[in-house]
């Protein structure tokens, strides 16, 4: 097999299809290697779900900038709204203080900070549309074993190659492309890891997510689409991880409940426990002759705020359209003044991010007794000092910043 294309994207997880998509719909010709055989087609349909079990395990929360993104690449049509979940206020509180803050999107006058959805779903509305794309090929179950960087650009594969201008490394925290290139992701282990699971709460959720921080890390809460199931992520160290994972159910729940103070009532119904270990790492370059990183293959960061997808949504975005502008100018879509221009866009604001989720790891983190009344103090006039936080929500719900032109609702509409 021997395919020439514009653009090469390896890895067809949620920031690769996205970024073929929004290349394919402006007329680029893209080809997808995604190395899992049997892409995730399986699980959820437009249905009605009502138990905890029926919801994916992975769950991201969306934000409005990342939905638009989702928009202008034509899936929001394709993502059912039954399994959508508003995102409409959320509360973060201290265990180590009297610290709370509460975000409302009512606040800035937004329906929603966001939204939560499924990776199943995402990733269902994301083929759907890959797929009425005539300019975009999906190769599934082809893994990259090589990468010759001439011009074009070769993309071995075990029984082929793929022949292109520009190639998109979006294969994920273990990228094989790095590994090729000798790209090198410094970083830190945080000594945590992220348990997830899907569970039932007594009272509904109303829409709202819960985050409590604790010494071991954040525990958060967030709404599914029926209101009285939650999709939980929590942080703590790696023993704990297991712990949680391996308790019986009864036991897990009532951990569970006292660790968020019960702020929804009984826990119930709870699914398997999964965890991952949890870093904090990034390329130090996102561009190398004719290579852009995108997504977790660029940088990996704590999920205490649910940036992670959000960050590489914004990734895809913002070179897709500088590539757009490149090819408008006639200029080759791969030249590395190109690629730079995305790089600057994209690596500060990353980099901002996963220092920001640094520094509140470690502020939380930290329980001596006058930094906890430090830390409450300034959770509570923060919470009622209203322009300081509408600007924040604003920000981190990607209302306002330098966002690129896809993230950007056009003028006029709702
Ligand atoms: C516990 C937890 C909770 C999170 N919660 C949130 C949240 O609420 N909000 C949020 O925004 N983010 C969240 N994140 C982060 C989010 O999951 C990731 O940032 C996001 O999924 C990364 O997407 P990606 O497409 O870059 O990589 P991936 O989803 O890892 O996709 C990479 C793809 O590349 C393929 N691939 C790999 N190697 C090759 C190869 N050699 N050849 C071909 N294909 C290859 C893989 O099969 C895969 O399909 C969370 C993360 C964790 C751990």
């Amino acid at each position: 097999m021997m395919i020439e294309t514009d653009i090469a994207v390896v890895g067809g997880g949620a920031v690769g299809m996205l970024s073929a998509i929004l290349a394919a719909q402006a007329g680029l010709r893209v080809v997808v290697i995604e190395k899992q055989p049997v892409v995730a087609a399986a699980g959820p349909a437009a249905t009605v779900a009502t138990m905890p079990a029926e919801f994916d395990l992975r769950s991201f929360a969306l934000t409005a900038a990342a939905m638009e993104v989702l928009s202008q690449a034509g899936c929001l049509a394709l993502l059912p709204s039954s399994r959508l979940s508003p995102l409409e206020a959320m509360t973060v509180w201290d265990a180590g203080s009297r610290g709370c803050i509460h975000f409302d999107a009512m606040d800035i006058g937004a329906p929603a900070l966001g939204v939560v959805l499924e990776n199943a779903t995402l990733m269902q509305a994301l083929q759907a549309r890959a797929r009425t794309l005539p300019a975009l090929t999906w190769l599934a179950g082809h893994a990259v074993t090589g990468l010759i960087q001439d011009r074009p650009l070769r993309v071995l594969l075990d029984d082929g190659e793929v022949c292109a201008r520009l190639v998109i490394a979006a294969d994920g925290r273990n990228s094989r492309i790095r590994e090729l290139l000798d790209v090198e992701m410094p970083g830190a282990d945080y000594a945590q890891h992220a348990v997830v699971a899907n569970l039932r709460t007594a009272q509904p959720h109303q829409q709202r997510a819960w985050q409590r921080f604790l010494a071991t890390g954040p525990v958060a809460l967030l709404p599914l689409p029926a209101a009285d199931c939650c999709a939980m992520v929590w942080s703590t160290t790696p023993q704990a991880a297991k712990d949680l994972i391996a308790m019986p159910d009864a036991q897990f729940c009532q951990t569970l409940g006292e660790a968020t103070e019960f702020c929804l009532g009984e826990i119930s119904e709870p699914t398997v426990r999964l965890g991952f270990p949890l870093l904090r790492a990034n390329v130090q370059h996102y561009v190398q002759r004719g290579v852009a990183f995108v997504g977790d293959a660029a940088h990996i960061v704590h999920p205490l705020a649910g940036q992670g997808l959000n960050l590489g949504i914004m990734d895809a975005a913002c070179l897709i359209e500088t590539v757009l502008d490149a090819r408008t100018d006639g200029r080759d879509i791969g030249a590395r003044g190109v690629l730079r221009r995305y790089e600057r866009k994209r690596k500060g604001e990353n980099l901002l991010t996963s220092w920001t989720m640094d520094g509140f790891k470690h502020l939380f983190g930290n329980h001596r007794r006058w930094l906890g009344w430090l830390r409450g103090a300034g959770m509570m006039a923060f919470d009622g000092a209203g322009p300081l936080k509408r600007a924040l929500i604003a920000r981190t719900s990607g209302m306002e910043g330098d966002l690129p032109r896809f993230a950007r609702r056009p003028r006029g509409t709702a």
